[in-house]
């Protein structure tokens, strides 16, 4: 008789970079013979992978951790948090291991201590793409880690180290591995996209019978060979940029592009330190609509960054209108612990931070409901994320999941997860499109 599979409860908090590096350990373990179990009251042991970006993640990491001592007690702790274990042991001593980011093994041995595997050597247990934890057609790729910018109000590189690009082939190969498990979708993350390659000199590597580079646009026109969508985000709108805008006017990828602007203003830019601070993003994103109509350009920004005045909020909205975003995201500067930005002067008072983060809501707004207005009446492609008895939600190719909008889709057939169908655009509200399955 074999001995029972050991359970690990498993808690995966942040952004989809964390979602990787807990998808690579889940995968090592249920490859040990590991099972997952949603309680961690009864599991054998708990992992959970921590989010310390700002220090309001790092609380409800610390809350996830407390949670886990409390209902278990055999808690491992990994992912940015634990790069500053101290934080942890001081308010948990008995934590049993801390690791830090993309510690795959330790965090795996950890886990051997608490509970040993069972081995089965008669059981496949892992399916060839590795176990993920998103719906099965869409499936992040992470193409990097680490970030060779220094941006001042950030402490990712210090947490994670510099860029580490992985060799072309080898993400073409986990890309063709997701493909044939039946995923529709892929998102690219890294922490800097287009900086992809830097830190190796775009080295070549194998792919079938040919040399693939790690760059940007090599791996992009690659990856739009598969036959799959393929979104593009934490690109940087620096002049390489173009060619991969073209791939996009030809179809091979999407449309679309995750661009965290965070501000406009160059004095702001030049303080917070952001890669590509002295481009003229408004031309750029111009001359990209030149090249392919039809792109979404989604972005983050910061109001309310020490030093920031008036005249540099009224940029920020007169920038805002020009470039009409489909998709932006606002946060009131946070400080963060360790961050360079915490010693810039002039801070902004929370009352004008919010004030501030109320006019661009609003400006926003206007565009989005403008640009969505102007899909009535086209007939889209849309993958669909949750089908329904009438109505079904999915996303157009302009949408990324979890951060944009929906499209309620009306069909007289029950729509599958994961199915690309035509929708005629019907109605628009703020944020999401309502629709028929034609
Ligand atoms: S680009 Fe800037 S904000 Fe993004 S991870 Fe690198 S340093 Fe941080």
């Amino acid at each position: 008789m074999n001995a029972p599979a050991p359970k690990v409860s498993f808690v995966s908090l942040g952004c989809p970079k964390a979602l990787v590096d807990s998808e690579r350990i889940i995968t090592q373990l249920r490859a040990q013979g590991y099972e997952l179990t949603r309680e961690h009251d009864g599991a054998d042991v708990v992992i959970v992978n921590t989010c310390g970006f700002l220090d309001s993640a790092k609380a409800e990491s610390l809350e996830a951790i407390g949670e886990a001592m409390a209902e278990n007690g055999k808690v491992i702790v990994t992912g940015c948090m634990g790069a500053e274990p101290e934080q942890i042991r001081h308010k948990f001593p008995n934590v049993l291991a801390i690791t830090g980011p993309q510690q795959y093994e330790t965090v795996v041995s950890a886990v051997h201590q608490a509970a040993p595997p069972a081995h089965d050597p008669y059981l496949d247990l892992v399916p060839p793409q590795g176990v993920k934890l998103t719906p099965r057609h869409y499936a992040y790729l992470k193409i990097s880690e680490g970030c060779s910018n220094r941006c001042s109000f950030c402490i990712i590189p210090k947490l994670r180290g510099d860029l580490v690009s992985r060799p072309a082939g080898d993400v073409l190969r986990e890309a063709e591995k997701l493909a044939k498990a039946g995923v529709k979708e892929l998102l690219v993350i890294s922490q800097d996209t287009s900086a992809y390659g830097l830190d190796v000199r775009y080295k070549p590597s194998l792919w079938k019978d040919r040399e693939v580079r790690t760059r940007f646009f090599d791996l992009a026109r690659e990856l739009g060979e598969l036959g799959l969508w393929v979104r593009m985000h934490y690109v940087y709108p620096y002049p390489h940029v173009d060619e991969v805008i073209s791939l996009m006017a030809e179809g091979r990828i999407l449309p679309y592009l995750d661009i965290p602007f965070q501000h406009a203003s160059p004095s702001v830019l030049k303080a917070m330190r952001r890669p590509a601070h002295q481009e003229k993003t408004l031309e750029r994103i111009h001359k990209w609509r030149s090249i392919c109509p039809d792109l979404a350009i989604r972005s983050t920004f910061i109001v309310g960054f020490p030093g920031e005045t008036e005249a540099d909020v009224d940029f920020l909205l007169s920038w805002l209108k020009e470039a009409r975003l489909d998709r932006v995201g606002c946060f009131q500067y946070e400080p963060v612990q360790g961050a360079p930005a915490n010693e810039l002067a002039a801070p902004v008072p929370p009352e004008a931070k919010e004030e501030r983060w109320h006019r661009f809501m609003q400006t926003q707004q206007k565009v989005s409901a403008k640009l969505l207005k102007a899909k009535v009446g086209r007939t889209l492609p849309v993958i669909i994320d949750e089908p329904g008895a009438t109505v079904a939600t999915g996303r157009t190719q302009y949408d990324a999941p979890e951060i944009d909008g929906v499209v309620y889709v009306a069909s007289r057939r029950p729509l599958k997860a994961g199915e690309i169908v035509d929708v005629a655009i019907e109605r628009s509200d703020a944020y999401d499109l309502h629709g028929s399955a034609v």
